[in-house]
């Protein structure tokens, strides 16, 4: 049910006189002109002309009186019921769903993914999260009236915030008129649209703890989404990704970094760099006649642990790389096949010999 009599603040017996009086005297105080075209005062605006064009029209009146708008479906003009539940769906409804519940609302929980190195994960470190919130606007306070305006008493719900139905079931519904806050702004605010509220961004600084693993998600109580009405701010959930290595991989508090080697190196030692947690580097020494797959290791040079107390190590595996040759090179490996003396080799072939020898 439309209230057009209280739209209009009128009684249901008023005459046809009275009615116009009405709607002249609030057409001029509404009128959108005087409001720099808001959005939410035009659709004020057309509640008001939309009450007057129905309670005007006897016809229409009558089946309005015995109806309710349910009587008017005949109407189909832009600015008939569709055009008019359209509207309030989009601006005067927002501000109604805003504001529907007018206690103190907990702010909304938020949920942000944090991408860090193995270095952060590993050693812990300071990081800034951006999430996007919806907050009270700053010009108006979140009241929806620009600052030094007259805020007043809704005429249609009284200040209630909701109306009385009288038809088809005489329930309180919503007031459409102030957005259920029963308070009508004449000038709203041009920096929210009247609706009180504007997109903000917060920047947070969270302190990743050392020997976080990938998934794990940080709880930041009272972090998220300011509350409304002085309701309780939201919490703030980062789930932790760690951007992976291609060299290093993470078990435990132990780092275990692959380095791939020469033939030479292999052969004659040699040394290389490999990445510390710091960020640094470390030069370790490659020893002679090292076999694929050796592994070096750099006692507490690893992850610490979260209390603080412990650190892993780093452990270094040596990957001894098979070169792409070229002709000569190839020509190279053979003569260099007589030259060699492969133990370990010899010794497989010796016993694969006598293991066949002995299922004959
Ligand atoms: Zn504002
Ligand atoms: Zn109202």
């Amino acid at each position: 049910m439309i209230p057009y009599y209280r739209l209009l603040g009128v009684s249901r017996t008023a005459a046809a006189s009275e009615i116009k009086r009405a709607y002249r005297e609030l057409a001029r105080r509404y009128h959108p002109d005087h409001h720099n075209g808001n959005a939410i005062a035009q659709e004020r605006f057309r509640l008001i002309a939309e009450a007057y064009s129905i309670l005007s029209d006897p016809e229409q009146r009558k089946n309005y009186d015995r109806f309710g708008a349910a009587g008017l479906t005949t109407v189909t003009s832009d600015n008939g019921m569709a055009g008019k539940v359209g509207r309030l769906v989009t601006e005067l409804g927002a501000i109604l769903e805003s504001r529907m519940k007018r206690g103190p609302r907990r702010g909304k929980d938020q949920r942000v993914s944090l991408e860090v190195s193995l270095e952060t994960a590993c050693m812990g470190g300071k990081r800034t999260v951006d999430f996007p919130v919806t907050e009270d606007c700053e010009t108006c306070r979140g009241t929806g009236a620009q600052p030094k305006t007259v805020r007043e008493p809704c005429h249609v719900c009284d200040g209630k915030g909701n109306v009385r139905a009288s038809w088809p079931l005489p329930v309180n519904e919503p007031c459409l008129f102030c957005g259920a806050t029963g308070i009508v702004a004449l000038h709203p605010c041009s920096d929210c649209n009247g609706h009180g509220k504007q997109d903000g961004l917060i920047h947070f600084e969270v302190d990743v703890p050392a020997g976080v693993t990938d998934g794990r998600c940080l709880v930041i109580r009272g972090q998220g989404e300011p509350g409304q009405n002085g309701g309780q701010t939201g919490d703030l959930f980062i789930e932790i990704q760690v951007t992976s290595d291609p060299w290093r991989k993470k078990s435990g508090l132990d780092v275990t970094c692959t380095v791939p080697i020469s033939l030479n190196e292999a052969v004659f030692g040699g040394e290389l760099d490999v990445p510390t947690l710091d960020g640094g580097s470390v030069c370790v020494r490659i020893p002679k006649n090292s076999r694929n797959g050796r592994v070096l290791r750099l006692r507490g040079r690893g992850a610490k642990s979260v209390d603080g107390n412990r650190s892993g190590d780093m452990y270094i595996q040596l990957s001894v790389e098979v070169p792409k040759l070229s002709a000569k090179g190839q020509k190279l490996v053979k003569t260099l096949e007589k030259e060699s003396i492969y133990a370990e080799r010899t010794e497989y072939r010796a016993y694969m010999k006598k293991r066949q020898e002995s299922q004959e």
